[in-house]
């Protein structure tokens, strides 16, 4: 399979050098140049397939050209073996034809690990196999960082820096990400807030001077395909479970950089019969005014009680725009130096309208999030994470077909938000038995003003590969 750059302008590359990557030279996301589509048939063939082994047969066409078969089984096998749960992925109900599936069961409690734990592997066999050595800067505001780490902690060819603002994030996100050992994990504490941070992963990609030509620089936020790719995975999952391809099944999600719902509009295209996808999104709701009233928009950030998606901007709804433009790169490049100038972007009527058919949205404020968790926690005993209520109110309000079945994704253990479930009234929840000790491990981390010359510095001396 080939991957094409949204902007048009940067030759098709394959999986194993989109992996290896950032965005594209011309400031593009890669996509594949064509999916997969399956028939009904296919689909109900996978019936009773265990997660590892539906993610092989997702995958396999995504990676041909680069994993043979055997590697790229006895890879997925490791990956999901790190869930502590055995379905890996498990669906609960919480009322009438409503369900969560809980993607909280991997090392950090929170879907990233479904990504991340396999792009961590997959960067490891490649680069054994190149004989080649990665660098990955990242910034985080909380979940990616520590499920980056975790990912690649045993990387022998991957140095990884992960930043996040001194100060600012939430002790359990801290504490999973600085007491992870090892020689190629360094968590550094900026002095800054979390945009300097990502200013800094930005300005290390536009100009790699400092890495001399000895190591690539990778990105594991939600641009690299491989993310995408795997939580394709867990929609499949659902709707097969559910009773799909013989039924519809619709989902919503709780979205910031539409990575997480742009794998399931990924999933429809395959064959996958999904007839809602709802784009739930907290007060920072760039995606709902582009949905309800096409207009997106830069506006100031709100901190909210789901700081997961606290976003200004979706750095995957490029990929969506390009399909909305017929994959026509030059006109999304021209719209996004347009959306670079002006900072707002609208699209003509029809292709709009055309959105509009693919996705539901509503936006969840902090007051309504903790009334969800209170409301659900009442009716069923089930105790949600302040995104996932978000999800599960965004359902309830959008939702069209009651005998279709709901899924919203649990993107996170509420163990890591416990702020809000306080709020709702509730007690905070314990952290499971592997984690039980999270509060007395050792903490690493090295503090650093925000500054680059110093970070790159930091890389020079901390980098085995240089
Ligand atoms: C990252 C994250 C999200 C948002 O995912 P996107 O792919 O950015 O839409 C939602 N919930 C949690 C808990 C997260 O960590």
């Amino acid at each position: 399979m080939k991957y094409i750059s949204t902007r048009g302008q940067s030759p098709a590359l394959n999986f194993e050098d989109v992996l290896l990557t950032g965005l594209a030279p011309d400031g593009g996301l890669y996509v594949p140049e064509c999916l997969p589509r399956y028939t009904p048939e296919q689909i109900a063939s996978w019936a009773g397939l265990s997660y590892a082994e539906l993610a092989k047969k997702i995958i396999a066409p995504f990676v041909a050209e680069s994993i043979p078969a055997d590697d790229l089984s006895r890879i997925i096998d490791e990956t999901y073996a790190e869930f502590s749960h055995s379905a890996v992925a498990p669906l609960n109900q919480i009322a009438s034809n409503e369900w969560v599936m809980e993607l909280f069961h991997g090392p950090t409690l929170a879907f990233k690990d479904f990504a991340l734990q396999l792009l961590g592997r997959l960067l490891d066999y490649i680069l054994e196999r190149r004989n080649e050595r990665a660098v990955i800067v990242g910034a985080t505001s909380g979940d990616t960082g520590s499920a980056a780490i975790e990912g690649c902690k045993r990387c022998d060819n991957v140095d990884i820096f992960i930043m996040h603002p001194h100060n600012r994030v939430s002790e359990v996100q801290r504490k999973q990400m600085t007491t992870i050992a090892g020689d190629n994990i360094h968590n550094l504490a900026i002095e800054g807030n979390f945009d300097d941070c990502q200013a800094m992963v930005k300005e290390s990609f536009a100009d790699q001077s400092f890495l001399e030509g000895k190591a690539r620089l990778v990105a594991v936020n939600s641009i690299n395909w491989a993310r995408i790719m795997a939580q394709v995975v867990y929609y499949f999952a659902a709707g097969i479970t559910l009773g799909a391809p013989h039924r519809s099944v619709a989902f919503s999600v709780p979205t910031g950089n539409f990575g997480d719902i742009f794998a399931g509009y990924i999933a429809r295209n395959m064959g996958l019969p999904i007839s809602q996808l709802i784009v739930a999104t907290n007060s920072n709701d760039i995606l709902h005014r582009f949905i309800s009233k096409n207009h997106y928009d830069k506006s100031t950030l709100e901190h909210t009680l789901s700081p997961s998606m606290d976003i200004m901007v979706s750095s995957n709804f490029e990929r969506l725009l390009f399909d909305l433009y017929g994959r026509n790169g030059a006109a999304i490049a021209e719209l996004m130096d347009n959306f670079k100038t002006t900072g707002e972007l609208s699209i003509e009527e029809h292709r709009w309208n055309f959105a509009r058919e693919l996705f539901d949205s509503a936006r969840v404020d902090d007051e309504q999030t903790c009334e969800t968790i209170k409301q659900v926690f009442a009716q069923s005993e089930y105790l949600l994470d302040p995104h996932t209520a978000i999800g599960v109110r965004a359902a309830r309000q959008c939702r069209r077909d009651p005998s279709v079945p709901m899924v919203t994704l649990a993107t996170a253990h509420p163990v890591k938000f416990p702020e809000p479930v306080v709020k709702a009234g509730l007690q905070a929840p314990e952290l499971p038995y592997h984690l039980r000790d999270l509060y007395e491990r050792e903490e690493r981390m090295s503090v650093l003003k925000k500054d680059i010359a110093a970070l790159h510095e930091f890389i020079r001396e901390h980098s085995r590969a240089l």
